[in-house]
């Protein structure tokens, strides 16, 4: 891949010590994982409205219908497997310039790969848990309840509601691994955003968040983002090959 915006941002990243990387759905569409704004992704077809936690809660419909978009859409994640642009972060991170990965994905796929320093600040998917008394499961084990024709799981344990373990539309963020993005981001001097349209906040901020405080942002995205007018270096492209190669390049100048 060669032009002489991609040869801007190999230099960003050979000449780069404090690496952050971004990560959203994007970055997991060639592990077989569909984006939800992307053509025919999930909020094409769904209220994401209904979605919402509040609902989720105190809704028993809400929750059948979204164990029912749950039960179709968990089998993609369930066989998905890390892609090269997984592993360009895994080996930034090996060669000890990258310091940690924030990802708004819930899919596990950077712990898959190999990524030691991943802050999940939308929460992980593969786990499932109870509200009242925190019991936690593998998601796996619910997809075989519902396919059963278990329509709202409930807690072996206390009959609590189970939720997957994911931060839903109207709940707060984790506040541990928000602040520490944050911080992450405050004192990085390059932030690689892969895959996001950079839409939902607040972890979009974390892009003016790094440049006020000095870094450099490189976007790596199929379209357009909010914020590719503050980037230093946009590649439009696809995330595996683009990460590939930027990374490949990168550790070997
Ligand atoms: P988004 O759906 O808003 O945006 C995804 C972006 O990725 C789009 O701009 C699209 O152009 C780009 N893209 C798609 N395929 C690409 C590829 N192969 N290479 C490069 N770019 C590509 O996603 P978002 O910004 O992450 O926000 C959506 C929310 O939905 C997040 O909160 C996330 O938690 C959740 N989500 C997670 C997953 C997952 O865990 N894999 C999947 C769907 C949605």
């Amino acid at each position: 891949m060669a032009s002489s915006e991609f040869g801007r941002a190999v230099a960003l990243v050979r000449d780069a010590r404090r690496i952050v990387a971004l990560t959203g759905a994007g970055i997991s569409t060639e592990s077989g994982i569909p984006d939800f704004r992307g053509p025919g992704g999930s909020w094409t077809k769904y209220d994401p409205a209904v979605f919402a936690y509040p609902q989720f809660v105190g809704d028993p419909e809400s929750r059948k219908a979204y164990w029912r978009w749950s039960v179709e859409f968990w089998p993609q994640v369930a066989a998905a497997k890390p892609n090269d642009a997984h592993l360009a972060l895994v080996a930034l991170e090996r060669a000890e310039r990258l310091r940690c990965v924030v990802t708004q994905n819930v899919d596990g796929l950077h712990g898959l790969a190999g990524s030691r320093d991943v802050i999940e600040i939308h929460g992980n998917g593969t786990r499932t848990v109870c509200l009242s008394c925190r019991t936690s499961y593998d998601r796996n084990r619910i997809q075989e309840r519902l396919l059963g024709g278990d329509t709202d799981p409930r807690c072996e344990a206390c009959g609590g509601v189970l939720k997957p373990d994911v931060v839903l539309f109207g709940e707060r963020m984790p506040q541990g691994p928000t602040e520490r993005a944050f911080d992450e981001a405050e004192s990085c001097d390059l932030l690689i955003v892969v895959g996001s349209s950079l839409v939902v906040n607040p972890a979009a901020r974390l892009v003016p968040q790094a440049k006020q405080n000095g870094a450099k942002v490189v976007i790596v995205n199929l379209d357009r983002t909010l914020y590719d007018g503050i980037a230093d270096v946009v590649l439009r492209g696809r995330a595996a090959e683009t990460m590939g190669s930027l990374v490949g390049e990168a550790l070997s100048t």
